[in-house]
């Protein structure tokens, strides 16, 4: 099986990590929805909450909490939202769990979506950076 995500959290793919412990990671999203948006997973590959044991889904809440808090510092955000897509109706395109966390600003008019530009790998860097200082 060959999953994007797995590969970023065995450290087979890049990706710009701003947390990690023995169960999860967190990284940002490489088309984010606004800067900063950063991505959840269990290292383990579990395709949806179906599949997840309540014991690791704890675990992966607890890391999304930290990553939340983070993410709003670095991001100066005064909100944000918490969005799981889980299973293909509901817009999952990796089929790996994992939450999505987008800073929110009072008035930014943003319509959620999962399907954005690409980011610069500059500027990726930075916002990575800044989040990682929060931990
Ligand atoms: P979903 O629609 O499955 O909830 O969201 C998948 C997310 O993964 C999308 O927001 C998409 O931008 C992001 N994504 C897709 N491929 C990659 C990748 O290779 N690296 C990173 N960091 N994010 C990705
Ligand atoms: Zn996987």
């Amino acid at each position: 099986m060959d999953c994007i995500f797995c590969n970023i959290a065995q450290k087979k793919a890049e990706a710009f990590i701003v947390y990690e412990d023995e169960d999860s990671i967190a990284f940002l999203d490489i088309f984010p929805s606004a800067k900063g948006h950063t991505l959840v997973i269990p290292k383990k590959h579990y395709e949806n909450i179906q599949a997840i044991p309540d014991k690791d889904f704890g675990k992966m809440m607890v890391a999304v909490k930290k990553t939340a808090n983070a993410v709003m510092k670095a991001m100066a955000s005064n909100g944000v939202n918490l969005v799981l897509n889980n299973g293909k109706a509901a817009g999952q395109l990796i089929m790996h769990l994992h939450f999505h966390i987008v800073p929110r600003f009072d008035n930014d008019g943003l319509k959620l979506s999962f399907l954005n530009k690409k980011a610069e790998k500059e500027e990726l860097e930075k916002v990575c950076g800044e989040v990682k200082k929060y931990f």
